[in-house]
């Protein structure tokens, strides 16, 4: 079957075989991917209209415990400046989204020990108290079963945690021995049990990622049915051991949201701030090819210096929560506007 075709089909039926998704990621030709994009813009707006969701991002701490060989705060990284920002620093970053018009607030950060389930169970109760038509969310990494659940009686009502690939021996090429790709896996089951709104993703063009680790990406997808699919492009951080390698491709990533859009209709799909950082208007570009969530920088300045995952990371311009206004404009230009709400996905909940 040619491209176009197999492309018809996912539009229509929302899924294709293995080896014909693999088939149209590997011959993908600008007519398919054109073809692809007014689909999955079409399913989006079907879904939730021409609405953009957004959410306020805090990095609240760059301390790390991991050591993953992509990022930029990785624990063996000694050139990052290490902050963590203390409750109130965090709740003025939720006072300003508030005003602003934010109504999910997204926590952020390294695997920090210093944030026990004590701590973190606090900041997450007091942003509840302080704005209960908010929702909190949490991405901050692999914890345990137990930490999950107290977090969720504390009020965190979803969890971003990108599997990264769905193949084992991608990785181990992605992460030192010791980190397991089953358990992160079985972090995102757990999340799912315990009633949380899940977010899973990976990274387009990440070292040693091939077209095959790439369709089972979709395929974990498809069938994990996350409520949230984070995805941009991998891009090189100067100060990590892939210092070297190339950056994914900002097409294969806009291709790949239109395609996931297909799979997965209901689904969130934010418009990442890598996305942003690779292509000049890649926000924009990213609705475009069915994208419906931009999550714009509520971190205070100077955090934003040091939350470093990779080079020349955007955080100002429509990157920065404060340029709401600038969004809002570039958003309408293209017919969308951007609604004060918490933005929650169609899929349901455990
Ligand atoms: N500690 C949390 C948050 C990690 S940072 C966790 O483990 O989930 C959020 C995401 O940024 C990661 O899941 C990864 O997919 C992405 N990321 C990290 N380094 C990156 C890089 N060099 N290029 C692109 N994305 C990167």
């Amino acid at each position: 079957m040619n491209t176009l075709a197999l492309a018809e089909r996912l539009a229509e039926e929302h899924d294709l075989e293995d080896g014909e998704l693999l088939q149209l990621l590997e011959r993908r030709d600008p007519e398919t991917g054109e073809y692809l994009r007014r689909q999955a813009q079409t399913t989006a707006r079907a879904q939730y209209g021409n609405q953009v969701y957004i959410r306020g991002l805090i990095e609240f701490t760059n301390y790390c415990k991991n050591d993953c060989y992509y990022c930029g705060i990785r624990k063996s990284n000694q050139r990052a400046r290490r902050y963590r920002l203390t409750a109130g620093e965090i709740l003025a970053c939720c006072d300003m989204g508030y005003a602003l018009g934010f109504r999910t607030f997204v926590l952020q950060g390294g695997e920090d020990p210093w944030f026990t389930d004590g701590r973190l169970c606090a900041l997450v109760s007091d942003i509840r108290e302080r704005y209960p038509d908010c929702a909190v969310t949490l991405s901050v990494g692999e914890r345990s079963r137990e930490s999950y659940r107290l977090l969720k009686e504390a009020g965190a009502q979803r969890y971003l945690l990108r599997h990264e690939t769905a193949t084992e021996r991608h990785y181990r090429q992605l992460h030192p021995p010791g980190m397991e790709l089953s358990r992160r896996m079985a972090c995102l089951h757990t999340l799912r049990e315990l009633g949380y709104q899940v977010g899973a993703g990976f990274m387009v063009g990440s070292p040693g990622q091939s077209p095959e680790d790439l369709v089972r990406d979709l395929r974990f997808l498809k069938e994990f049915r996350p409520h949230m699919v984070g995805i941009g492009p991998f891009l090189r951080q100067q100060d990590t051991p892939f210092r070297d390698c190339p950056n994914g491709s900002g097409e294969l990533t806009l291709f790949l949201l239109s395609v996931i859009r297909l799979l997965l209709p209901e689904t969130l799909l934010p418009a990442t701030t890598a996305l942003g950082t690779l292509l000049p208007d890649g926000r924009e570009a990213g609705i475009l090819h069915g994208a419906n969530v931009v999550m714009p920088n509520l971190s205070p300045e100077d955090a934003r210096g040091k939350y470093l995952l990779y080079d020349n990371k955007l955080a100002s311009g429509a990157e920065a929560a404060e340029c709401l206004e600038q969004l809002r404009e570039s958003l309408g230009k293209i017919g969308y506007e951007i609604p004060v709400s918490r933005g929650d996905s169609r899929i349901e909940t455990a």
